[in-house]
């Protein structure tokens, strides 16, 4: 009798999970496809397509140690390499894929799908939720989560009192000497350089130079295990603080692992428990971490689903312009809050989700950039980017391209945010405070043409009152909008 062919997509490396979970050597072969679409179908950063194959690779020899049929194929797309092969088998299955277009290529070609259970939430259930409620608020799927899991409750109330610990996860990064902790370097091996001499010839962004990237099940424990040891407990108060003295402050870096499958939500939920369990874990850091787990990672991912397929296109304040040459050159532009985040993404692929969100995305909606440049950049060179996480964390969340189907209101700044959640300002040529001098933050001066320009669109949300009012009693409105229109200019032309 032929085999079932198990076609295991780049972010389903689990063993226990989705078609795998069933899967025998005697009774099934495995097929993992490299395609050119995915070497040469952008502009990828070298250390998100030297992760993806790296990890995709040492999975497969794994699979071989265990006994199984394994064929590691590269073709010119996913579907051609799966069709190469396939008349040999009985049918082809795969989990549901993570994306709109995997999920059309695959079903085209007949592959049977088995329920995706790399998240703790079905689609089929958020959609359920969604429809019961009168806005998707992330706080109250939140709630319901905790209620639904079990997790810090007991008898329907949140452990501690509260569900929320916000107010208390907004500090400032230290003033005074603060321990920073170490960032793991792993140690690359045959298959890792066999994958960076492949990646030498094509045209990619960034540099591979740093080595905190592991790309097995074991690495990817061992970044748990650092975490749990060495920063879970003040994850909280610097959760939303950036600062040049730490790269990653006490953030997990967990997204990568989690987003191929190496790691489950689950069992991180389980390892996080039991850690707070033992005593000496702030139930603030411990809430704020759940919190991204549970709530914000199953959210994003269930409004993915929910939203469709067109909200990728969905374009609120109409904005049309090119995204910033400074994305594509850190040392390009003066603004050292921005020049230090784009450098992160040059030599890591990573930053953490304020910089994402509160520099680079908040630049680029101040700038009136289209929202799908801003997405196509951010899928590119981030190494945990997926399209189910990329596509509501910039539409929505980001850029408010959705025009508040997602957040109430959208996530804008001027200097003055970025300068009491950072130490950038000191050691910038730009005033934070100011925003019609010559030297005055590009942020500062933007946040107000933002307001105005977009004025009209506001007008019935009453989110917004409180900034629109602010705008009005503003004496230097024309001098400000008048700059602002020059800085758009001066950063479009990368002169910033
Ligand atoms: C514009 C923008 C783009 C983003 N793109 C991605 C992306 O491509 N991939 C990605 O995994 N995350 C993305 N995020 C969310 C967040 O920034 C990253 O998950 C986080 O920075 C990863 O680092 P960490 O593992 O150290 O996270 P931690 O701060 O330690 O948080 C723990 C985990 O919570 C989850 N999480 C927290 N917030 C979110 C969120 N908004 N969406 C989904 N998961 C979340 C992640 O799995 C993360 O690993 C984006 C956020 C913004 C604002
Ligand atoms: S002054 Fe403005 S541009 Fe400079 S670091 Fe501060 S926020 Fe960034």
């Amino acid at each position: 009798m032929a085999k079932t062919l198990v076609y295991v997509a780049h972010d389903n490396l689990n063993r226990n999970k989705g078609a795998l979970a069933g899967a025998r050597p005697e009774t099934h072969a495995i097929v993992f496809v490299e395609s050119q679409r995915m070497l040469k179908g952008a502009r990828w950063n070298r250390q998100r397509l030297f992760f993806l194959l790296s990890a995709a690779r040492h999975f497969a020899e794994e699979l071989k140690a265990e006994g199984f049929e394994v064929m590691y194929l590269k073709s010119n797309d996913t579907s051609s390499g799966i069709q190469s092969i396939s008349k040999d088998y009985d049918e082809v299955i795969s989990v549901e894929p993570s994306s709109y277009r995997l999920t059309k290529s695959l079903a085209d070609i007949g592959v049977r799908f088995v329920p995706n259970d790399f998240f703790l939430t079905p689609r089929a259930l958020f959609a359920q939720w969604s429809k019961s409620q009168k806005s998707l608020k992330m706080e109250n799927f939140y709630r319901w989560q905790r209620q639904r899991l079990g997790i810090l409750v007991s008898n329907g109330e949140p452990f501690g009192g509260r569900w929320n610990y916000d107010d208390e996860n907004r500090e400032p990064p230290p003033k005074t000497d603060y321990q920073w902790p170490n960032y793991t370097n792993h140690e690359r091996d045959l298959i890792d350089h066999e994958v960076i001499a492949e990646l030498k010839n094509l045209n990619l962004t960034g540099s591979i130079e740093e080595t905190i990237w592991g790309t097995t099940r074991k690495t990817a424990l061992a970044q748990l295990n650092k975490f749990l040891r060495e920063s879970f407990a003040e994850f909280g108060p610097y959760e939303d603080a950036m600062t040049v003295k730490s790269w990653a402050l006490h953030h997990s870096l967990l997204s990568p692992y989690l987003n191929i499958g190496l790691l489950t939500p689950d069992e991180i939920l389980k390892f996080v428990l039991k850690k707070f369990e033992e005593g000496n874990i702030p139930l603030s850091s411990c809430e704020g971490f759940i919190r991204q787990i549970i709530g914000w990672r199953e959210y994003i991912n269930g409004l993915y689903w929910y939203f469709g397929e067109d909200y990728r296109d969905s374009n609120f304040f109409n904005s049309n312009n090119p995204l910033l040459p400074l994305f594509e050159n850190s040392k390009s532009t003066k603004m050292k809050c921005v020049s230090d985040t784009i450098s992160g993404v040059e030599r890591r692929g990573w930053v953490h989700h304020i910089p994402r969100l509160m520099i680079l995305s908040n630049l680029a909606a101040l700038c009136d950039v289209a929202p799908t440049e801003l997405l196509i950049w951010m899928r590119n060179n981030f190494i945990d980017a997926t399209d189910w996480v990329m596509v509501p964390n910039v539409i929505g969340m980001s850029m408010h391209a959705d025009g508040g189907r997602m957040s109430t209101k959208p996530y804008i700044a001027g200097g003055s945010y970025i300068s009491r959640m950072s130490d950038y300002c000191g050691d910038c040529v730009y005033n934070p405070k100011t925003r019609i001098e010559g030297d005055s933050c590009p942020f500062t001066t933007l946040y107000w043409h933002y307001l105005y320009r977009n004025r009209d669109l506001f007008k019935k949300n009453h989110r917004m009152f409180q900034q629109l009012n602010g705008m009005k009693k503003l004496k230097d409105l024309e001098e400000t909008i008048s700059r602002g229109d020059q800085v758009i200019k001066g950063l479009l032309a990368g002169e910033i």
